[in-house]
């Protein structure tokens, strides 16, 4: 079985008290049953205070304290948790966020997902093209997807292109051409889909009509374009999928890409992916309306 991982993934590590959005925040933590067990053993004065601040229906997890705080986020940004009884006693949530793993053939694909501001800026401040990282036994297990990714790869590190011009050729594989970026259009869309933070709405609103060329084809958005489709294309269940997600993989790097341009907090990024990538169903819809478009052309 071979691990695969991107070029920036041992680099990561939590920057904790300099996170500006810390994953403490706002999200429910749940507890796995390993955690809970060891959680319930802890002795004194620190294990009433864990017990108090957990609750065990519907699922086990953390209650959240005042604006939505992991219960254990000290006010300095440091976990209450790990003070006390060190790295290793954190649930397993906790312990793997932002990593992502995907099962393929022959493999299996981990990631770093880009809602964690630390995992996005390394993506993004890398020079060179996202390259893969492989350890274990290759089995020499065929997969038509893979190949394919492989090719779509290829065509992205043809640095002579632009960027639209690699996101052409690659989409004429599957016979597709780019979706028309119909800013009215896509705007409607996404804010018909659920939303969490209100910078989230505001950036989407800032959305207008912009010449993205020659942007576009600076190594943050070839690279991050090439995330989104290491992360997405080939755990599609068919080659017409993957070839939406592809599409999805370029529709959401010249949206972040136009947001970059009309705003300058360099925030787009880590929002559209705690928005839309983290979100299924989001993820689902805006298949749907490629999908559509598509069946229309
Ligand atoms: S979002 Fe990333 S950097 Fe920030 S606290 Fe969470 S894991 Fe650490």
């Amino acid at each position: 079985m071979l691990s695969v991982k991107p070029d920036f993934y041992d680099n990561f590590k939590c920057i904790a008290d300099k996170c500006r959005h810390s994953c403490c925040v706002a999200w429910e933590i749940d507890i796995d049953e390993d955690s809970l067990r060891r959680f319930m053993a802890v002795e004194g004065e620190f294990g009433e205070y864990m017990r108090r601040n957990i609750e065990l229906e519907p699922s086990p997890h953390f209650v959240l304290a005042d604006e939505e705080r992991c219960p254990f986020l000290q006010d300095n940004g440091l976990c209450k948790m790990i003070l006390t009884l060190g790295e290793d006693s954190i649930c397993h949530i906790c312990r793997e966020h932002p990593r992502f793993y995907n099962e393929l053939p022959g493999r299996i694909e981990a990631g770093l997902g880009l809602c964690c501001e630390e995992a996005a800026r390394l993506l993004l401040e890398g020079r060179e093209h996202l390259s893969l990282v492989t350890d274990g036994v290759d089995e020499g297990v065929e997969d038509e997807l893979l190949e394919l990714r492989d090719e779509i790869f290829a065509i992205l590190r043809e640095d002579d292109l632009s960027f639209t011009a690699r996101m052409e050729k690659a989409l004429d594989i599957f016979g597709m051409e780019p979706l028309d970026l119909d800013v009215e259009a896509i705007k409607e869309l996404y804010l018909g889909l659920e939303r969490l933070d209100e910078d989230w709405t505001k950036k989407l609103n800032t959305l207008a009509p912009v010449e993205l060329e020659p942007a576009l084809s600076k190594m943050r958005y070839l690279r991050l374009a090439e995330y989104f489709i290491y992360r997405h294309f080939a755990s599609a269940p068919d080659e017409y999928e993957a070839a939406l997600r592809l599409q999805f993989a370029f529709l959401s790097t010249r949206l972040i890409c136009a947001m970059d341009m009309l705003t300058d907090d360099n925030e787009a990024t880590r929002l559209y992916s705690s928005e839309i990538e983290y979100s299924d169903e989001n993820v689902d819809k805006i298949l749907d309306y490629i999908d559509e478009k598509n069946s229309l052309t």
